[in-house]
């Protein structure tokens, strides 16, 4: 797997039942998933002779992050090393444009967008669809927001220029809500689809995610997976796939991005789903038949640990794990930094409105903003 995060840190996990030798490309030795794994290569994975070194041995090579360039994966595969996803579905995840282009073409919903040249050209977009405010991204290299911006006039438009790489515009929409579809797609065509999530973020950050999204009726819920399914089958995605979604306020919903690899939307099915998101990428990426996707409770609630100033996780444990038996917590072994995601917690149950109170307490005790 290149990329040493949590979400690499966690596929590792998974393969470990199956027997399997994971073998890392990590930039640092104390990334998260660095520190587990065996095998582990420190290495640059934007340098081709670093990828085709590590690459060497491997069955096959998987990512826990959409940054390794297209070319390089191609040069892979003329290597003869299969790359799952490939780079043709990857790019869909690597560039906005390019995927939005695709999902127009296949006739998927979304919001109307464009790309744009300079800040007049916001201006004539901004005219086209009802006025200001405009979403500006940066096709290529955002995350949790960054790369984001939200702009009210021709003025404000500048910054997204700045970088250099290609601004996309989006209408705003007004959303009701934002949903992920999650499917895991094989080689062989296999598909499953879990439960359409609700997905609330704060600050631009996933913070909890409860499944399945209350009071999604069937109609949309279907609608959503069967959305998802379709865009792998096109685009040839192989493993996790997230479609995230808005829906709107008249029973509709629309594609906001694709992200191929474990996704912070699936964390809750480690423990509330028969297979969870990990071990059937895992599955997939080997070309293995996949786990039933179905969940096991009603109700699973995950919420994000985000780094804060609490110095004593023993303690937090002690409370935590006294307070709640059921509770799972998973910590990435991340050095904490205010608002970096470090580790998250998974609740279930019948009572929706418990299981979300204990996931929001422990992750807020873990985070140290409330101490009792
Ligand atoms: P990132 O790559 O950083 O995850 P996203 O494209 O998911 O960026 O955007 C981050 C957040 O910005 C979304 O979760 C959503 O809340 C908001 N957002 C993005 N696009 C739109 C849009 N077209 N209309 C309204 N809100 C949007």
């Amino acid at each position: 797997m290149v990329g040493g995060g949590q979400l690499a840190r966690m596929t590792h996990e998974a393969g470990i039942p199956l027997g399997i030798k994971f073998k890392l490309l990590s930039d640092t030795p104390q990334d998260s998933a660095a520190q587990v794994v065996s095998e582990v290569v420190v290495g640059d994975y934007r340098d081709l002779d670093t990828l085709r070194a590590f690459a060497r041995g491997c069955d096959v090579i998987t990512f826990d992050h959409e940054h390794v360039p297209t070319e390089h994966l191609r040069a892979l595969e003329a290597d003869g090393i299969p790359v799952r996803p490939g780079p043709d579905a990857l790019v869909h995840a690597q560039d906005k444009g390019v995927m939005r282009a695709k999902l127009t073409e296949i006739g998927a919903p979304c919001p109307r967008h464009r790309i744009v040249e300079d800040p007049a050209d916001v201006a004539a977009f901004a005219e086209e669809t009802g006025g200001f405010p405009v979403v500006l991204k940066t096709v290529r290299g955002g995350y949790d927001g960054k790369g984001v911006w939200v702009v009210r006039s021709e003025a404000d438009a500048a910054e997204p220029f700045r970088a250099g790489v290609a601004v996309l515009a989006e209408e705003k929409v007004d959303f009701v809500r934002e949903l992920a579809a999650n499917i895991v797609r094989s080689p062989h065509g296999q598909a499953v689809a879990y439960p359409v999530v609700e997905s609330i973020q704060v600050d631009g950050v996933c913070d909890t995610v409860i499944a399945p999204a209350p009071e999604l009726g069937e109609r949309l819920a279907g609608e959503a997976q069967q959305l998802a399914l379709r865009i792998a089958s096109e685009l040839g995605v192989v493993g996790h796939l997230a479609v995230e979604l808005f829906e709107t306020r008249d029973g509709r919903v629309l594609v906001n991005e694709l992200a191929m690899r474990p996704h912070n939307s699936g964390h809750w099915t480690q423990d509330g789903a028969i297979t969870s998101q990990f071990a059937n990428h895992v599955r997939a990426v080997l070309d293995l038949p996949l786990g039933d996707p179905r969940p096991r409770a009603t109700w699973t609630v995950m919420s994000n640990v985000l780094g804060g100033d609490f110095p004593d996780m023993y303690q937090a444990y002690l409370h935590c794990m006294a307070r709640d038996p059921q509770l799972k917590i998973h910590m990435y072994g991340k050095d904490v930094k205010p608002g970096r995601k470090v580790g998250h917690v998974n609740t279930y149950g019948d009572d929706l409105a418990d299981v979300r109170e204990r996931a929001r307490h422990a992750a807020d005790y873990l985070r140290g903003t409330i101490t009792e």
